[in-house]
């Protein structure tokens, strides 16, 4: 079976078509996996180290092709796209940096009879299923801290980033991983679904919630771990004390940024009654600075999203705001002179709560606007979600921050301009946002088992 790419930043003009890969391969690929696994987590830490740091040098030299990929195939911004490669690399280097002391033995319990020393040992062979809105950066926060941890990978990205994923494949093979290794595997969610159910000793998935639980399901069967890291739908609290101009980038940012197509994007924006009128315009202004356009163009801000489906998705969440009397403040359409899956940077206001734009992920350039009046009220409309991956608080009352943020039942909150972004920092949510954490020693503890050694003195 084969998969075509096309580019949404013009007019979903044909990129490739990718032969996936085929079942029997796939079983083929976790056997040899299972085979191999042994030998690379007994290797010294700085040993694995050294073999993913040559696959980072052997993607050097293809920095610009990367970037490309990126740019054409899910509209990512091409001065983005370059920049998400170099991140990537700092993220490996500081899971490099940390891995040894993440995964040393430490006594837990000793007395003049017995010492119990705790140790972690890696997993085993762990399949990684991954979206598309950071095709790149994906590579080191699902596979990184598992393969440095000593597991074999097997890992799957999206279909919608299919001739990316197939020349990650041969940047792989270029490097010096042990063969079989790291896997990458080419297809869609049907090959994503023969390839969760192999036996493999977990599953980390990051994706929609949806097939998070799809694959919770069928991992059932056989007891398989699975770690999921899914959607969001994360609210920002602008307080009546707020520093608007102070704060104005980052709330347009983390909704507009990425075609608002973050997990953790903030897709709710809560405003004290008072300050309505000063937030919507800073937005308005912050908005006439940006240009949205062909992702490979230098100029652009925004690109468009990543396919077509999720055009008609956003329109259809849109439209249903509006037949119930959502009002725009700027945007609503599809730009002009523009063709491929292009929506403008949208902002709604006379929100009601039984609105997609409200109850459901938006996964687009969209932001619902709601007044409050009181603190608690802000806390319960944030609440008022079945995700929980992170939460956004404007204020200058540090006292108050800590007290709302205290209140959010989210897995991470973020204070005016200091956002969540570090591989020291464990990342993850509550509720249907998922169930684990990557980065930070909690992201090696995940990939790993304990097996106590206790020991008579
Ligand atoms: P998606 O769930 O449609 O697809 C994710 C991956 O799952 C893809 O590789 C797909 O091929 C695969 N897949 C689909 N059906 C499958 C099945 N039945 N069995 C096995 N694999 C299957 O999600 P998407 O559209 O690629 O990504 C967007 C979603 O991901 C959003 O909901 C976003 O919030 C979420 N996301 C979450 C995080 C996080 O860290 N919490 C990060 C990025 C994206």
């Amino acid at each position: 079976m084969k998969i075509t790419s096309t580019n949404p930043s013009r007019n979903y003009e044909l990129i490739g078509e990718i032969e996936v890969t085929t079942d029997q391969d796939i079983s083929e690929a976790v056997t040899r996996a299972r085979a191999v696994q042994p030998a690379w987590a007994s290797l010294s830490q700085p040993e694995r180290n050294a073999a993913v740091e040559s696959f980072i040098e052997a993607c050097k030299p293809r920095a610009e092709e990367i970037a490309i990929a990126m740019a054409k195939e899910m509209g990512k911004p091409i001065f983005q796209a370059r920049a998400q490669i170099a991140e990537s690399f700092n993220y490996f280097h500081a899971y490099m940096e940390m891995a040894e002391k993440a995964l040393a033995p430490k006594v837990v319990f000793e007395n003049d009879t017995e010492v119990h020393t705790e140790t972690r040992e890696p997993l085993g062979v762990i399949v990684c299923i991954t979206p598309w809105n950071f095709p790149f950066l994906n590579i080191p926060w699902q596979a990184g801290q598992s393969l440095l941890a000593g597991n074999a990978v097997l890992y799957k990205p999206s279909e919608e980033i299919i001739v990316f994923a197939r020349l990650i494949q041969e940047l792989v093979a270029a490097s010096k991983l042990p063969k079989d290794i790291f896997t990458v595997i080419l297809g869609d969610g049907q090959v994503g679904e023969y390839l969760v159910q192999q036996p493999v000793d977990a599953i980390l998935f990051t994706g929609s919630t949806r097939t998070g639980q799809r694959i919770t399901e069928l991992a059932a069967k056989t007891s398989t771990r699975v770690l999921t890291e899914m959607g969001g739908s994360s609210a920002g609290i602008i307080f009546e004390d707020a520093d608007v101009p102070a704060i104005i980038s980052t709330v347009y940012d983390m909704r507009f940024d990425n075609t608002g197509q973050y997990c953790d994007g903030l897709k709710r924006l809560l405003v004290h009654e008072s300050k309505l009128e000063e937030v919507l315009a800073a937005l308005r202004q912050v908005n006439a600075t940006k240009k949205v356009g062909d992702a490979l163009d230098e100029a652009t801000n925004i690109g468009p999203l990543v396919a077509k489906r999720q055009l008609d998705l956003l329109k259809a969440q849109v439209q249903d705001a509006l037949d119930n009397g959502a009002k725009i403040v700027f945007g609503g359409n599809e730009p002009e002179g523009l063709q491929g899956a292009y929506f403008e940077p949208t902002v709604l206001t006379d929100i009601t709560f039984e609105m997609r734009v409200w109850k459901e992920e938006v996964f687009g350039p969209v932001l619902p606007v709601v007044t409050f009046k009181t603190d608690e009220e802000a806390i319960q409309l944030a609440n008022d979600t079945v995700y929980g991956l992170c939460d956004f608080v404007f204020t200058t009352d540090k006292e108050r921050y800590r007290r709302v943020a205290h209140q959010l039942k989210a897995g991470l909150v973020a204070h005016n301009n200091a956002l969540f972004y570090s591989p020291h920092t464990p990342f993850g949510g509550y509720k249907k946002s998922g169930n684990s954490r990557t980065n930070g020693i909690e992201g090696f503890h995940e990939v790993t088992q304990i097996k106590m050694i206790s020991e008579e003195k």
